[in-house]
C-alpha cells in the first residue's frame, strides 16, 4: 500500500504546515499558541526547528482548510487528524499546541498535542493514534533533529517527554530523544543502536515511573549497550531543570550525576532491601537478571564483581545465580 502511505505522509506534512502557519500568522494562534510556547521559554529560532504549531479551538477549521486544498478524508481519517462522525468531521487535536513527530529521514509521521491548561479532566497530551505510518513503538521524537549530534558525541540522552528535548536543544544539548510517555521498546532502543552504543536515561525526579523504567533498561542491555542514568531533582524535568539553569551548570549536573546503570541499580535495591534478608535474596536475583541480559561475558564478570561488592554478597553466589538464570533460559 505504498500509495496509500505515501497519502497519508503528504497530509500529515500539509496539517504540519498548517498548524504552523495558525500559530504565526493567526491572531487566536499568536495570543494562545505561540504565547504558550513563549511562556515556557522556548525562543523563535527553536519553535521553528522543531515546528511547534497550534490548533485553532473549532470543531473543523484544520479539516475544512485540507478539504478545501484537496486532501482526501480517506486520509484525514487514517492519519487520525480529522475524527469522522456519521455527516460531520471534527479537528482531532482542537485547541492543542502541536509538537510533529519525524522520522529518522524528517518526515512528519504523526502529532503529540498538549492541553494549554492543567486540568485534570482532559488527558495532558493526545497522540496520533497507530496507523500504516505512525507505529509508537517504533518511533523515538526527536530522532530527526537528533541522529548527527548523537553520532558525533556517541551518547544518546533519553527523556520523557516532548519537551524535554526542546528545552535541551536550546540549551545546547542535541544528542537526545524521547519515548514519550510509552515503555522503551526494543525497536527504538535499535533507532539509537545505529548510532551509538551509549545511552544515558534520563529521570524525572517524581520517583513514579522509576522503578518501572528498569524493565525496560534491561533490554538496552540486551542490545550490548551501555547504559547510564540520572535522575534529576524532586520536582524537576529535564525541561525544567535546563530552563532554570544555565547551560553550563545543566552540563555540570549531568556529568556529576550521570551514573552506570548496574551500579544504579545495585545501589538502589540495597537501599530498598536494608537488613530485610528475604527481601535482599529477591533483588540479588533480580539484579543479576539485569547482568544475563549483557551479551559480553567480560562484561558481565566485571559487574559481578562489583555487585559482589556493592551488595555484601560473595561473588561463588552471584555466579552460581548466574548460571540458574542461564539454565533457566536455555
Ligand atoms: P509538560 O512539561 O508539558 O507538562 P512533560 O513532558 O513533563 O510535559 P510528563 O508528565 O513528564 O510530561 O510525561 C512525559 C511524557 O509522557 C509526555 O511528554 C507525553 O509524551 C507523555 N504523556 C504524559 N501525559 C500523557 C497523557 N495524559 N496522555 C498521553 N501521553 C502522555
Ligand atoms: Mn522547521
Ligand atoms: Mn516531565
Ligand atoms: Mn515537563
Amino acid at each position: 500500500q505504498a500509495n496509500e502511505r505515501e497519502s497519508m505522509y503528504l497530509v500529515s506534512e500539509f496539517a504540519s504546515k498548517y498548524f504552523q502557519k495558525v500559530m504565526h500568522k493567526t491572531d487566536p494562534g499568536k495570543a494562545i499558541g505561540l504565547s504558550y510556547f513563549k511562556e515556557r521559554g522556548f525562543r523563535n529560532e527553536i519553535i521553528e526547528k522543531f515546528d511547534l504549531g497550534y490548533c485553532l479551538d473549532e470543531w473543523d477549521g484544520f479539516t475544512k482548510e485540507a478539504l478545501a486544498e484537496g486532501y482526501k478524508l480517506e486520509y484525514l481519517e487514517k492519519t487520525g487528524l480529522s475524527i469522522v462522525k456519521g455527516e460531520k468531521q471534527f479537528d482531532r487535536f482542537k485547541g492543542r499546541v502541536m509538537f510533529p513527530i519525524k522520522s529518522m529521514s524528517g518526515r512528519v509521521l504523526g502529532f503529540g498535542g498538549r492541553i494549554l491548561t492543567n486540568n485534570k479532566k482532559t488527558a495532558k497530551y493526545l497522540n496520533s493514534p497507530e496507523s500504516e505510518i505512525y507505529h509508537k513503538s517504533k518511533v523515538l521524537y526527536g530522532i530527526y533533529d537528533a541522529k548527527q549530534a548523537i553520532a558525533k558525541e556517541d551518547n544518546c540522552y533519553l527523556v520523557e517527554g516532548y519537551t524535554d528535548v526542546i528545552q535541551f536543544h536550546q540549551s545546547g544539548i542535541e544528542n537526545v530523544v524521547s519515548s514519550s510517555g510509552t515503555a522503551l521498546t526494543p525497536e527504538q532502543i535499535r533507532l539509537i543502536n545505529r548510532l551509538t552504543k551509549n545511552i544515558t536515561v534520563l529521570f524525572d525526579g517524581d520517583a513514579a515511573g522509576q522503578r518501572a523504567s528498569l524493565r525496560g533498561i534491561d533490554l538496552i542491555l540486551e542490545q550490548g549497550m551501555n547504559v547510564k542514568v540520572c535522575t534529576f531533582p524532586e520536582g524537576e524535568d529535564p525541561d525544567s531543570f535546563a530552563k532554570n539553569h544555565s547551560d553550563e551548570e545543566l552540563k555540570e549536573f549531568l556529568e556529576e550525576n550521570s551514573m552506570d546503570f548496574i551500579r544504579y541499580k545495585a545501589s538502589l535495591l540495597m537501599e530498598e532491601a536494608k537488613s530485610d534478608p528475604v527481601k535482599k535474596a529477591g533483588l540479588i536475583r533480580d539484579m543479576v537478571t539485569s547482568i544475563s541480559k549483557i551479551p559480553d561475558n567480560i562484561q558481565q564478570e566485571i559487574y559481578l564483581g562489583e555487585c559482589s561488592r556493592i551488595m555484601d554478597i560473595s561473588e561463588n553466589v552471584l555466579y552460581s545465580t548466574l548460571a540458574q538464570l542461564n539454565a533457566k533460559a536455555g
